[in-house]
This record gives C-alpha cells, sequence and structure tokens, in this order.
C-alpha cells in the first residue's frame, strides 16, 4: 500500500468510525452470534494475493460488526466505562504511524519525555501527593502501564523484593528463598481479580480479608491479620487497597489501613481503577483521603478519563525501588544520558513500549481540564437521575450508589431480581450485570458510554420497568 492508498484507506476508516459512533444506538448492545461464528465467514488461510482495501473495509461490517458487543453504545451499563473519545483516537493513530519503541531515553526521548510530562499533568489534575510526581524534586514519578493488572503485580514484584533485601539484612541467615516463602499480602475480599491474579503471578500468598457490611476493608480486619501472621512466623509485605471496588464501588478506608502499613513497614498500593478518575473533580477528591500513606498509587485513564485502552497510570514515591527490581543490562540499551531522565524498561513488565503519552497528551489538551471535569460531572448527573426513578418506585430498592454506579433490585426475594437481570440479557436492549450487596442479588447499572444522554436512561428505565411487569407475572403463574 502506498503513501495515496493509505491515504484513502485511513480517510475511509475514519468516516466508518465516525458513522459507527453517530449511528450506535441503532445496534442491539448485545451480539447474537453463537460460538464459532467467525469460522464461517472467512476462510481458513490468509489469501495467496493481496486484496483491496475496499474489500476488506466491506467486511468489516459482514464479518466484525455482528460480533462486537458495543461497549460504547449508550445502552451498555455492566462492568465499568471503557474510555473512548476522539483525540484519544486519532492519537493512537499518530502512536502507530510513529512506531518508535520507547524502552529507553535514547531510543526516543519524545515518548519519554511527554509520559515523564503527561503523568506529572495527571497527577497535578488529581491532587496526588507531591511525593508521586515525577517534578517534586525527589524519586516519585508516574509511569504509563498496560493495565490495574500490570500495576499491582508490579507493584507486588518491587514490594517482595524490597521486603528481602530489608529482612535479609536483618536476618542474614535467612536465605532468600526462605523469605520468600513466608511472605504475604492483603486485600479485601471486594478487591478486584486482577489482586488475587497478581499473588498468584508473583508468587505470594495473597489474603482475601472481610470487608464489613458496607463492603470496605477496615484497618481492625487488616491488623488482625498481620498479628496473626507474624505469630506463625510469615512475614508481612503488601497491602492492595481499593478505591472504588469493581462489585458496589466501595472505597476501602485508607485513613485506618495507612498508618498500620506505614507502622508495620509494608508496601501499600492503591486500586483506584475505576473511581480515580472522578479525582480529577475536587469535590470527589474526599474519597482519597489517606492517600499519603500509600507507596504506589495506579487508575485507569483508560476506564473513565476520555482515554482509549491500553493506558493505566502509575505512580510511585520511590522509583529507585522499581529500578533495583527490575533492572536487566545488557550492552546494547546502554546510552550516555543514563539517569538523567528515567528509562521506563526497568518500570515495566516488557523490554518494548508503545508511545501511548500522545493520546493522553491529546485528550487532556482538548477537552482541557473543564472538559474532563464535566465529562465525570454529567456522568455522575446521569447516575443520580437513574438513582431518583429506582427509588421513586415502590417497586425497587437502591442497595448502593456511588459516583456512576447504581445498585438497585426489586424488593423481596433474589429470584424476582435475577428473572429480571435473565430478561434484560436476553433482550440484549440494554446490557448490565449483577453482584451481591449484603448477601443480596443486585443488579449493577452504570453510565459508561460517553455519548449517553438523559434520554438513554429513561429508555434503560422504560426497559426495565417493563421487564419487570414480566417479571410479576410470571411470579404470580
Ligand atoms: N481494579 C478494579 C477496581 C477494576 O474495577 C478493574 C476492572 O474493572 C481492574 C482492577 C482491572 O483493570 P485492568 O483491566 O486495567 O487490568
Amino acid at each position: 500500500m502506498d503513501s495515496q492508498q493509505f491515504r484513502e484507506f485511513g480517510k475511509a476508516m475514519v468516516d466508518y468510525i465516525a458513522n459507527y459512533s453517530d449511528t450506535i444506538r441503532e445496534r442491539k448492545v448485545l451480539t447474537s452470534v453463537e460460538p464459532g461464528y467467525l469460522e464461517k465467514l472467512i476462510p481458513g488461510e490468509a489469501p495467496q494475493f493481496g486484496e483491496k482495501w475496499q474489500d476488506v473495509l466491506r467486511d468489516v461490517e459482514r464479518v466484525i460488526m455482528p460480533g462486537v458487543t458495543h461497549w460504547h453504545s449508550p445502552n451498555f451499563h455492566a462492568y465499568c466505562p471503557t474510555a473512548n473519545s476522539f483525540p484519544a483516537v486519532v492519537g493512537e493513530m499518530l502512536s502507530a504511524g510513529i512506531g518508535c519503541v520507547g524502552f529507553n531515553w535514547e531510543a526516543s526521548p519524545a515518548c519519554t519525555e511527554l509520559e515523564v510530562m503527561m503523568m506529572n499533568w495527571l497527577g497535578k489534575l488529581l491532587h496526588l501527593p507531591e511525593e508521586f510526581l515525577n517534578c517534586a524534586g525527589g524519586n516519585g514519578g508516574g509511569v504509563i502501564q498496560g493495565s490495574a493488572s500490570e500495576s499491582t503485580l508490579i507493584a507486588l514484584l518491587t514490594a517482595k523484593e524490597k521486603m528481602v533485601r530489608t529482612f535479609k539484612q536483618k536476618h542474614p541467615d535467612m536465605t532468600e528463598n526462605d523469605i520468600k516463602g513466608k511472605l504475604v499480602a492483603y486485600t479485601s475480599d471486594q478487591a478486584n481479580s486482577s489482586v488475587e491474579k497478581a499473588g498468584i503471578l508473583g508468587s505470594m500468598k495473597m489474603r482475601l480479608l472481610p470487608a464489613d457490611s458496607d463492603c470496605i476493608l477496615r484497618g481492625e480486619t487488616l491488623k488482625k491479620a498481620i498479628e496473626e501472621d507474624r505469630k506463625k512466623g510469615l512475614i508481612p509485605c503488601y497491602v492492595v487497597a481499593t478505591l472504588g471496588t469493581t462489585g458496589t464501588c466501595a472505597f476501602d478506608n485508607l485513613e485506618e489501613l495507612g498508618p498500620i502499613c506505614n507502622e508495620e513497614d509494608l508496601w501499600l498500593h492503591i486500586d483506584a481503577a475505576y473511581a480515580g478518575s472522578a479525582f480529577a473533580c475536587p469535590e470527589y477528591q474526599h474519597y482519597m483521603k489517606g492517600v499519603k500513606y500509600a507507596t504506589s498509587f495506579n487508575f485507569n485513564p483508560h476506564k473513565w478519563l476520555l482515554v482509549n485502552s491500553d493506558c493505566s497510570a502509575l505512580w510511585v514515591k520511590n522509583s529507585k525501588h522499581l529500578v533495583d527490581t527490575f533492572a536487566v543490562d545488557r550492552i546494547y540499551l546502554k546510552h550516555k544520558h543514563e539517569g538523567v531522565m528515567p528509562d521506563y524498561r526497568h518500570w515495566q513488565i516488557s523490554l518494548g513500549r508503545r508511545f501511548r503519552a500522545l493520546k493522553l497528551w491529546f485528550v487532556m489538551r482538548i477537552y482541557g481540564v473543564e472538559g474532563i471535569q464535566k465529562h465525570i460531572r454529567t456522568q455522575i448527573g446521569l447516575a443520580n437521575y437513574f438513582e431518583e426513578l429506582v427509588e421513586n418506585d415502590k417497586r425497587f430498592e437502591v442497595s448502593t450508589k456511588k459516583l456512576g454506579l447504581v445498585c438497585f433490585r426489586i424488593k423481596g426475594k433474589n429470584i424476582l431480581t435475577e428473572k429480571l437481570q435473565q430478561l434484560l440479557t436476553e433482550r440484549k436492549n440494554i446490557y448490565c450485570i449483577p453482584c451481591y450487596f449484603r448477601e443480596k442479588y443486585v443488579i449493577r447499572f452504570v453510565v459508561c458510554s460517553r455519548l449517553t444522554l438523559k434520554d438513554d436512561i429513561d429508555y434503560a428505565w422504560n426497559e426495565i420497568c417493563s421487564q419487570t411487569a414480566q417479571v410479576f407475572e410470571m411470579d404470580k403463574n
């Protein structure tokens, strides 16, 4: 493909994406395909001779779209938002067009330096403690990871190395393997699955401590677990607190957990994957109270801050710990400016890395702080509106509401809400997923799409009401 054909193909694709976005409400949010559908639509082998881009573009509608769950449909209210905005899409395009690999400063200075600047912009936007920022004069700094899962794992591996070093100094008789076998991590039973997985991948026992009746991990619970483990000769090492749990958007009590972690010299990692974006608005920053105790902090701009995946922002107060854990040198990776700017290869799992800061730069410049705040406030306002609709209907109760998430149920036995959830999913007009709150089955309704309007909330509510009538009808028979 030459550059002229690229211009034509690229422009046609931009039109396609814009049309997709403009007409997304016309598509059912969930697909009707069966497993194996795609195998029937394309050949089993790559074509021998190159095809025309027009034919490929045509096949997007025939082959791909029938199997797409429309995460950006205003009728998508499941999981949590996944960000998508035109500035970020264009940023991705430029990143692919430049196609550099910024594993160290010299490999592409702009790639490293824009990331340093963007992580400072973002940290300031959230009002993170200065110690996390690269511009604070200390060892703090931020880096873009691929996911919150990776961030939790990286913090765990770093905490592990740090603890092994500290412990070995105090107990030179113990081998590194002895120490590693005794390390314990803690999180709540409400933490995202990725936290438990980090324990598996990092070979560290991860205790899922019971959250309280509001799904919050409390200091007393952590303290008791640490005491139990110390008595058994184990070595407490790492704590993951969640700000905005996946199920009910609960906020672990950092003001209780933080001082315990600091006294016990444990690494405190904060997973604010979804809720972190709300901290761009001053009125939601109280949810971060106690963040000063954290060793590392992570949230996903690719969830709620209009930056397309992948873009997970991780800050640490002391980046030297990352370098001590992950630095592996080779002659071909060295350069003469080492130590002046971060060499991000030491701050992550892979060696190579994409120019992801571009899309963050585009979004923050084109929306501005005001535009980003407006986006968050609009979405929370729509969730408040949905909450009001539920509250005003005697058949339902709101179990919990935080930020853009409303958990609700039909009053009475669980089976009624389970049946409602089933009907909604079968009809594919709106998409929600369930969870349990205080042992009751609830439906999670999240305002996800950037395109959602009040009319879309009304549409969802009408769908819920009509299907609830069905549920009561079925319950009678
Ligand atoms: N942490 C929380 C609180 C989440 O809600 C999620 C995803 O929904 C994750 C972590 C995982 O995020 P990622 O897919 O970026 O690993």
